[in-house]
């Protein structure tokens, strides 16, 4: 759908002008067009795929974008918004105009139980300005230096078990479709784009504004991280704690397995007042680890623990440099112990690399409740986020291998009712996305011929 980029349009200074003339006003923010600012937003977290923008706008306004995307449908120009570029096979990257929404970061209004914030406003700075009110969104992913647009476009899937995704607790959107329209949505108004949006992969509108839950934040964290070298026992054990519902928070990981053998962790955590420690026998009863270690702490450095690990990592191995071709499923409970114990057992060190991690969460299905968040379609109560973060050389021949690696892993998650979470690297194909989207993606191919007809936005996912 997508016309050609008429690149004569936005080379050098001609461009510059020719946009500066149509708009009649300058821009609030600016329009970086010289080739190191090109270069700087060229990659993303995978650091195998290279589009260099031919221009990056800085918006200062909501207006900046609505005028940029006018502009641009009109000489079918691609456009793409970026947050923070965790994203890892080039969903945010583009040959036409990037919009860099770090900009738009402003924090317009904190109340009792809801904020609404900027798309370009990170979770870490909404997380602190909350907690410093005694607040807390409710699903906060493991890191938070992410955007809100970024995940809200994806999900943002938390490790807590009782508050579904991101995208679960958002009460409005403002965005900019692909005409140049500003539309506001919720749940009462506009739903068809309110619900095409949220975890939309960019497809429909640009995501300027955001009005999403808060709720009281909780004092204290009381951990415990259980060892076990049978995997059996650990889906045993995982399982007891999830349905038992005592706790707040659950992921099992593994560390570097295929060099330290297949030794699974469980951690799980149970937010809790000053005054109502929860009772570790309690919480451990029936459970077999063979290691067991209990630590507290407060909120807020629990939350941000791992974005100060991620910062450790950057320092000692350089890790945004590392490429970084992950792969995220959803499993349905029927095969999350057969996939993940095949998956885990055949891992190589190279499949997980230094800086890797694999990760499992659990969710109850009937919290997360947005139509583009892709489930697996059978109808067991939980469902399970397993991800494969491999970090390596940032050099194509290593993308591809584990592309390949990828779609591989993917196909067996398929053919065992899986779906993807797509912030990672498949390589999809348009009958993919519409396998992905199944039943809904008729209504979907409708709604980006009526929001986006040039079909101008966001052409990384390759889905129309
Ligand atoms: C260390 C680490 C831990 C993570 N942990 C989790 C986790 O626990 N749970 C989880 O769900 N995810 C997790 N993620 C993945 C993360 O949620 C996604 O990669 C998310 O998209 C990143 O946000 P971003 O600001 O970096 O987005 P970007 O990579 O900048 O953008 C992602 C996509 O969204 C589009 N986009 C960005 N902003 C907008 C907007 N305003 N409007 C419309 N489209 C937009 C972009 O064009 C791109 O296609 C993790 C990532 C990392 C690096």
């Amino acid at each position: 759908m997508c016309r050609c980029l008429r690149a004569r349009e936005l080379t050098g200074g001609d461009w510059m002008s020719d946009v500066m003339h149509r708009f009649g006003r300058p821009l609030d923010g600016e329009l970086l067009l010289d080739e190191s600012s090109r270069q700087e937003f060229s990659q993303d977290a995978g650091r195998y795929r290279t589009k260099v923008p031919r221009g990056v706008l800085r918006p200062g306004s909501v207006e900046d974008i609505q005028e940029i995307v006018r502009f641009c449908a009109q000489y079918g120009i691609p456009v793409a918004a970026r947050g923070l570029a965790n994203t890892t096979d080039g969903q945010g990257l583009v040959d036409g105009v990037l919009i860099d929404m770090r900009s738009m970061n402003t924090i317009h209004e904190i109340g009792e139980d809801r904020a609404v914030v900027d798309a370009g406003v990170d979770w870490l700075q909404l997380t602190n300005a909350a907690h410093a009110r005694g607040l807390a969104p409710p699903a906060l992913t493991g890191f938070l230096g992410l955007s809100l647009g970024g995940t809200l476009s994806f999900g943002g899937v938390p490790p807590a078990i009782q508050s579904g995704a991101q995208v679960d607790s958002v009460i409005e959107l403002e965005v900019v479709t692909g005409t140049g329209e500003l539309r506001r949505c919720s749940e009462q108004h506009d739903r068809e784009l309110f619900e095409a949006v949220l975890a939309g992969l960019g497809q429909y509108g640009i995501i300027t504004k955001a009005t999403v839950r808060l709720g009281p934040a909780p004092a204290k964290v009381r951990g415990h991280e259980l060892t076990y070298p049978d995997i059996t026992d650990f889906f045993k054990d995982f399982r007891t704690l999830l349905t038992r519902a005592e706790i707040s928070e659950i992921y099992g990981d593994w560390w570097r397995p295929g060099e330290h053998g297949e030794v699974q962790h469980l951690s799980a955590f149970t937010f809790h007042s000053a005054a109502t420690p929860p009772d570790d026998q309690h919480v451990l009863r029936g459970l077999t680890p063979a290691e067991t270690v209990v630590s507290q702490s407060d909120f807020l450095p629990h939350v941000t623990r791992i974005d100060v690990a991620v910062e450790q990592l950057r320092e000692v191995l350089d890790w945004d440099h590392l490429a970084k071709p992950w792969l995220t499923l959803w499993l349905p409970e029927a095969s999350v112990e057969q996939y993940v114990t095949e998956v885990v057992q055949n891992l190589t060190p190279r499949d997980v690399g230094n800086g890797g991690f694999v990760l499992l969460y659990a969710h109850r299905r009937s919290q997360l409740t947005r139509p583009s968040l892709r489930l697996p379609q059978d109808d067991s109560e939980w469902v399970y986020l397993f991800t494969l973060m491999t970090a390596g050389p940032a050099s194509t021949e290593f993308g591809d291998e584990m592309l390949a690696r990828n779609r591989r892993l993917y196909d067996r998650a398929r053919a065992l009712g899986g779906t993807r979470y797509p912030i990672e690297s498949v390589a999809f194909t348009q009958d993919d996305w519409a396998d992905h989207y199944g039943d809904r993606w008729p209504q979907l191919q409708a709604l980006k011929q009526e929001a986006d007809p040039a079909g101008i936005l966001t052409p990384g996912p390759k889905m129309f």
